[in-house]
């Protein structure tokens, strides 16, 4: 488990089997998880190439260009 979030995620193999071992696996991956993927989805918007959420942080718009607000109406 370490050893593929480690490799998915911006931490280091070793610190994560660190984590792992003075927390338990349970409460390790949970603060693994915290660490942001290596690989971020990005906005096709406006460039943003570390967005993770569904919705951009900058432009606010989704894979098909909708906004939050635009979603929640339709
Ligand atoms: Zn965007």
């Amino acid at each position: 488990m370490c050893y593929q979030e480690s490799k998915n995620r911006k931490i280091n193999f070793f610190l994560a089997l660190l984590i792992c071992i003075v927390t338990t696996p349970l409460i390790g991956y949970f603060i693994i998880s915290s660490f942001g993927l290596r690989n971020p989805k990005g906005c096709n918007w406006c460039g943003n190439t570390k967005n993770e959420a569904v919705f951009c942080g900058i432009c606010g718009k989704n894979d098909e260009g909708l906004s939050r607000e635009i979603e929640n109406k339709s």
